[in-house]
């Protein structure tokens, strides 16, 4: 039987997942990025956290976050197979996650946080100040408690995106380094069906299936039939990095924070390297770095770990996530034949790249979406 021939617009970390999982499904994929896993990916900070960002208001987002964490070992087996490393390489760790909080209002925040724990059936635990010094000694003496996550882990998204070139590669995916220009339908509106896509040279190729993986571009690409165009807006983020701590000023686990008031992340990497993150902003596409949120970050992070003021400034970096009205992803068929969206991940994308891939395999292969994917198609925004 002739192989499914498929192209996947944008090679992020949703696009490369994507393009991996349906390689090695037995389809002939080719990724087109005219800079792979140099969008949202590349800033991301890896945290898979769906129980500390838990939501009642967001309960579907929330299960599908907590499907995806339980399939990450195994999608980081399966990727480290493929590209030849160990899920360490990746930077998987399961050190878990403390979340501190600073004065009264973070601490009555954090243990509203714990109720929705309980209304869920999540795991987590109410931590003293002094527990919490425990867990972690660099925190500033006047913290006034926490909460201990001991499912939210993370990985490195660079170290991610790295091995899911080289696992495409190896399942016989093809990466072309191009933008696409357009994608090209045959058909009536309203009863369009895919033929393929153009790249920015002009080049035209054929396929069946075009999934629609390029982010925060995602709605803007020339020739989408209106009905299939996702809501799809970027939001901005600033985030920063510090150059490897040595052994006695490094964090041994993700600490986040509410410190007065400033939302702040720090996740120490397994090589010393110390993430800080990371705004929101409603700023378009723009991508530069304030002086002021830099600032705000720095300040936080140090109020949280006195110790991160001896580190080095390495990288300060912004990036455009790819946000929906519900903030949640938009997955699957579109009114389009041959069209699939795997897009609007926000800020959650490699948390939930490995439900993302398997949903994709699912559309193309199995009967269609599967059931823990079901109601984040397009059509629920219609
Ligand atoms: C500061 C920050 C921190 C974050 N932290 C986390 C975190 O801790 N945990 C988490 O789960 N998520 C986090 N996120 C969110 C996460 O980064 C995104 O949800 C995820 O990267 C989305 O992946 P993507 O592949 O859809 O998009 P991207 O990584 O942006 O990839 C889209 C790709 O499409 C390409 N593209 C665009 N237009 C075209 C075109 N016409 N043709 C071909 N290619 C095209 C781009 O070049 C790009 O490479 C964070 C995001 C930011 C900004």
């Amino acid at each position: 039987m002739t192989p499914r021939r498929v192209v996947v617009v944008g090679g992020g970390i949703i696009g490369l997942t994507v393009g991996w999982r349906l390689a090695a499904a037995g389809a002939e994929v080719t990724v087109c990025d005219p800079a792979p896993g140099r969008g949202s990916s590349w800033a991301a900070a890896g945290m898979l956290a769906p129980i500390g960002e838990a939501s009642a208001a967001e309960a579907p987002l929330t299960r599908l976050g907590l499907e995806s964490v339980r399939r990450w070992p195994t999608f980081a087996d399966e990727l480290s197979a493929d590209a030849d490393c160990t899920p360490d390489d990746l930077g998987f760790r399961r050190e878990g996650t403390l979340q501190v909080a600073f004065d009264d209002d973070d601490r009555r925040a954090l243990d509203e946080l714990a109720a929705v724990h309980r209304l869920l059936g999540l795991e987590s635990e109410v931590c003293s100040a002094r527990r919490c010094r425990q867990i972690e000694p660099l925190l500033a003496p006047s913290i006034r408690g926490g909460l201990l996550v001991v499912g939210d882990w993370q990985v490195d998204p660079r170290r991610v995106v790295g091995a899911l070139v080289r696992a495409l590669s190896r399942r016989g995916g093809r990466l072309v380094t191009s933008a696409v220009r357009r994608l090209r339908t045959t058909g009536e509106p309203g009863a369009h069906s895919v033929e393929g896509i153009e790249l920015e040279d002009g080049t035209e190729l054929e396929a069946a299936t075009v999934v629609l993986a390029s982010g925060a571009r995602a709605a803007l690409l020339d020739g989408l039939p209106k009905e299939a165009v996702p809501p799809i807006r970027p939001v901005k983020g600033e985030i920063l990095r510090l150059a490897a701590a040595p052994f006695g000023l490094r964090p041994s686990l993700t600490v986040r924070a509410s410190v007065r008031g400033q939302f702040v992340y720090v996740v120490p990497r397994a090589d010393g390297e110390v993430v800080v993150g990371a705004t929101m902003q409603e700023a378009g596409f723009d991508t530069g770095v304030r002086a002021g949120a830099v600032l705000d970050l720095l300040r936080a992070a140090i109020d949280l770990l006195p110790a991160l003021s001896e580190l080095s400034v390495a990288e300060c970096l912004a990036a455009s996530r790819p946000g929906t009205p519900d903030n949640a992803p938009v997955l699957g068929p579109t009114p389009v034949d041959g069209l699939l969206l795997a897009t609007g991940h926000h800020r959650n994308g490699v948390l939930l790249a490995p439900v993302t891939g398997d949903a994709l395999v699912g559309a193309l292969f199995g009967s269609g979406l599967p059931r823990e994917a079901a109601s984040f198609t397009l059509g629920r925004f219609t």
